[in-house]
């Protein structure tokens, strides 16, 4: 299978609109650019995850002729107000021919989403397929399993996913997506050793105070160590709200102060939290080798295509 990092932003996405801290400056320099959070998964047939405002650009980009599930994390704006965009495939279907394209998501997901987007049901875009953590669904030889994710109280509905798949010689690949999250209330066998995980990494310190619910990599590191992901790990959702030494847009109310900032274990300064794409594989790597991780851990772009 083959996936594609469509976006893999923040909420609001970067370099953003306003912005002159010196992080958006350095991508808007360096014309580097972060959506908001999606991934295409391509089998047999095309899955998306996660379905933000930017998602008919995404789409468009990699000349996606037709979506055959999606699965939405939950009810952040970053994660669904793209859905409209889905009538595109309708409107340039035959007359008559279209079927509406399933979406999955929490009962509580929908309790939200659907106050926007019921229309679409009316209008046979989508259909609505409500799912529950632990109960595994078969979608184009994929195998799904949502897991109850912790993303605070105004994500109820929030969950990841774990997806199976088997190549014709019977040999599983088991990818994790966690989305947006904090902590997790239970971890299903399979969260470990996964073959790929796909973790967010909002920062690279943990904040003092971490609101709304979200990952950084300092916090990630511990999830690593428990899960021990065997081929890749990709960090994604990456944000601009590290606190970066020196500059006056630290004051700004999404610049998050760290608790206590990451260091090598031998002491030292904290590490420099990154400015650009480079700069988060450096640090990401640097940290690696000082903490002794055995992972390969790759900074997600946009746009990044692997094949696994
Ligand atoms: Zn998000
Ligand atoms: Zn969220």
């Amino acid at each position: 299978m083959k996936l594609i990092f469509l976006g893999t932003g923040p909420a609001w996405g970067l370099p953003e609109l306003n912005c002159n801290c010196k992080i958006c400056l350095e991508l808007r320099r360096k014309e580097e650019k972060r959506t908001r959070p999606a991934f295409l998964l391509k089998g047999e047939g095309n899955i998306l995850i996660d379905c933000g405002p930017d998602i008919a650009s995404q789409l468009t980009t990699h000349s996606v002729e037709g979506i055959d599930a999606v699965l939405i994390t939950h009810e952040h704006g970053d994660h669904y107000m793209g859905l409209d965009e889905l009538y595109s495939y309708k409107r340039s279907t035959t007359r008559g021919a279209f079927q509406p394209i399933p979406v999955y998501l929490t009962k509580k997901s929908w309790e939200v989403v659907g106050i926007r987007f019921r229309y679409l049901i009316d209008m046979g875009v989508i259909e609505i397929h409500e799912v529950e953590p632990k109960k595994s669904f078969n979608l184009k030889g994929f195998e799904c399993t949502p897991f109850k994710t912790n993303h605070g109280s105004f994500a109820a509905g929030s969950i990841g996913y774990i997806i199976k798949t088997s190549d014709r010689h019977g040999k599983e690949t088991r990818l994790v997506y966690t989305s947006d999250f904090w902590d997790l209330p239970e971890s299903p066998q399979d969260l470990f050793h996964p073959d790929y995980l796909i973790i967010q990494s909002f920062w690279l310190n943990e904040p003092e105070k971490n609101t709304p619910q979200h990952m950084s990599f300092q916090r990630a590191m511990k999830f690593l160590k428990d899960w021990q992901p065997v081929k890749e790990t990709f960090l994604v959702h990456i944000g601009d709200g590290d606190v970066i030494p020196g500059d006056p847009a630290n004051a700004m109310l999404k610049k998050n102060k760290p608790a206590d900032p990451l260091r090598p274990p031998a002491g030292g300064d904290p590490y420099h939290p990154a400015l650009n794409q480079e700069q988060w594989q450096k640090v990401v790597d640097q940290i690696k080798f000082d903490f002794d991780l055995p992972y390969k851990i790759r900074v997600a772009h946009d746009d990044l295509a692997v094949e696994i």
